[in-house]
């Protein structure tokens, strides 16, 4: 399911707490996912793909998008730019 940036409230139940997290592209392995699957490690995150650790401003690591997820219902959205 895709919303608008401009959408406070979810799609599915109304509910106005959506939870706005960032979706990462690792380069090395390909890897897309939010950032909540990253786990968070001393360095910065670890990839849940290859393993490798990911430092904060790491050159292989982008963000492609954003995504949001409902508080309420956990339903999990692709937010898409206007
Ligand atoms: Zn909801
Ligand atoms: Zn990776």
């Amino acid at each position: 399911m895709n919303i608008d940036s401009g959408q406070s409230s979810c799609p599915l139940c109304g509910a106005e707490h959506l939870e706005i997290t960032p979706v990462l592209h690792h380069m090395i392995c390909a890897y897309i996912g939010p950032q909540y699957d990253f786990a968070e490690s001393p360095a910065g995150y670890t990839c849940p793909k290859c393993r490798r650790s990911i430092v904060s401003d790491d050159m292989a690591c982008e963000i492609v998008g954003v995504s949001a997820r409902c508080t309420a219902c956990g339903k999990e959205m692709i937010v898409s730019p206007l």
